[in-house]
Formats: C-alpha cells, sequence, structure tokens
C-alpha cells in the first residue's frame, strides 16, 4: 500500500512560481487501480515524479507499506526498485543509448541477484514475449524501435523489476489505437496475474474509466475529488469534475 501524504511542489524561482502541486493525499491500494486525471499542466505528472521520487517535494511524504520512501535518499530507492515501477508517456530518454534490448533488460532483471547466462537467456526471452516484442530486436538500440516498440520496451523493462507498484503516465497516449488496446490488455493480465497495483494517468477519460477502481480528479495542482470510480464518474460532486466530464461527453 502506497501512500502520499500532504504532497506540494513549487517550481521557478522568485517573481515566477509555479505551484505544480498543491497539498496532494492519495492512497494506492495492493492489486487495484488508481486513475489520475486532470487537464494538461494540472500537475499529474509532477504528482507521479514526487511519488517516484524523481522530485524532491517542497512538503509532505510518501510511505510504502508504512516505511518512508520519499524523501529518501536515491541509493535506498534504486535498492528498492523492485517496490515500485514506472512507465512513461515517451520513454526514449529514459534507456540508456549505449545499451541494446537485450542488455537493458538484463540490467532490469539483476536487481541484486546473479543468474546463470542460461537463466539471463531465458530471463530475456520471457520479458520480450511477455509484452510481445519479437525476439529478432533483441540486440538493436531503443532508438531503432518504433515509438510502440519503445513503449513496450519500457513495459517489459518495469515489469523486469517485478514492482509491486507501476505508475504509468500516460502510457499509451503516444501509441496508435491497435498498440493503445494491447498495452492496455497487457497492463491488465499482468494486474490479475500478479496483482499489481496501478497509479494510471491519463488524459483518456475513457480508458481511465475502464482501467480505474478509484479516480482522483486534479486541476491546478490540487486534487478536487477523488473516491470509486464509478461514483466519481456516475455522480461527480465536485464542480470541476463535472464540467470536465460534461466537456468530454
Ligand atoms: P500534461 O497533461 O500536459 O502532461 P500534467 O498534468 O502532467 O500535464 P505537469 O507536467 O505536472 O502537468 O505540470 C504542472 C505544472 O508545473 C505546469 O504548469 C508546468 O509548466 C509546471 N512544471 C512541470 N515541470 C516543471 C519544471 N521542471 N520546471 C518548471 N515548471 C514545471
Ligand atoms: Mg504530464
Amino acid at each position: 500500500i502506497l501512500e502520499a501524504h500532504g504532497l506540494s511542489k513549487t517550481f521557478g524561482t522568485r517573481g515566477f512560481r509555479v505551484p505544480a502541486v498543491r497539498d496532494a493525499t492519495l492512497t494506492l491500494l495492493p492489486g487495484a487501480t488508481l486513475g489520475l486525471i486532470g487537464e494538461s499542466g494540472s500537475g499529474k505528472s509532477t504528482l507521479a515524479r514526487l511519488i517516484l521520487g524523481l522530485e524532491t517535494p517542497d512538503a509532505g511524504s510518501v510511505t510504502l507499506a508504512g516505511e518512508p520512501w520519499v524523501p529518501a535518499p536515491e541509493s535506498t530507492r534504486r535498492a528498492r526498485r523492485h517496490q515500485i515501477g514506472a512507465i512513461f508517456q515517451d520513454p526514449l530518454a529514459t534507456f540508456d543509448p549505449r545499451l541494446s534490448v537485450d542488455q537493458i533488460l538484463a540490467d532490469a532483471h539483476s536487481n541484486g541477484q546473479t543468474l546463470r547466462a542460461a537463466s539471463w537467456q531465458r530471463a530475456i526471452t520471457d520479458s520480450l514475449d511477455a509484452v510481445g516484442l519479437p525476439r529478432t530486436l533483441a540486440r538493436r538500440g531503443p532508438r531503432e524501435l518504433s515509438g510502440g516498440q519503445r513503449q513496450r520496451l519500457s513495459i517489459a523493462r518495469a515489469l523486469a523489476q517485478n514492482p509491486d507498484i507501476l505508475v504509468c503516465d500516460e502510457p499509451v497516449s503516444a501509441l496508435d489505437l491497435t498498440v493503445q488496446a494491447r498495452v492496455l490488455d497487457l497492463l491488465d493480465s499482468l494486474q490479475r496475474e500478479r496483482g499489481l497495483s496501478l497509479l494510471f494517468i491519463s488524459h483518456d477519460l475513457d480508458v481511465v474509466r475502464h482501467v480505474s477502481d478509484t479516480v482522483a480528479v486534479m486541476k491546478d495542482g490540487v486534487i478536487r475529488e477523488s473516491g470509486p470510480a464509478e461514483r466519481v464518474f456516475g455522480d461527480p460532486r465536485d464542480e470541476y469534475t463535472r464540467a470536465l466530464l460534461a466537456d468530454t461527453a
């Protein structure tokens, strides 16, 4: 169980300050999907980065199973990266360009353990198969993959770390509809098989409605409303949520 308490983050310097996230509190339950929606610039990605520890909060904390996760030293988080994985909209920048696909996956699998060569091969092909990436791509670099293939590689990498929690920031927005559906199906089945918890950020309200157990709605850095997906979509209480849903209906 992941809990974010009172997270806040302001960017910029005196005179030009952007309060990107203000006093955000969230709970992600084991095996559940929490959808995070809100218009562009509302602070969704910043909140995700705060939760991942990629951004230092001005205030607030994140606990994982009751233990402090953020703020925590980078080294601690790295050592525990099997606990929280991440997928971003454009994952290219998250891959080391010097590594090939199989090296990226081997690194993700390694996680402190040593495997025999045969087991490595097996782990890598299993990862490729799980996300439907052809094994023939194993020796390529991330720049030599299509957008959809990169996104699947980033999912394979996240899953190779075998996390309990996966933070997905617009994981399918850059993909065409058929690939979107495949990636969503994949996440769905992995969630059922592994009991993953997902923080799922998307512009696409239909997708969020479809995948989420609970939903949080963000506007100008503030979580305006949260609750069971069915309730929030079916009977929105916040004025802003109503407007957002009416807009896209
Ligand atoms: P989108 O739906 O377009 O991805 P978002 O909800 O993810 O938007 P954020 O990326 O979290 O929004 O941005 C929230 C606000 O913080 C925006 O006003 C943005 O300009 C600002 N912001 C985000 N990152 C930085 C940064 N590194 N430096 C300065 N301002 C930033
Ligand atoms: Mg974003």
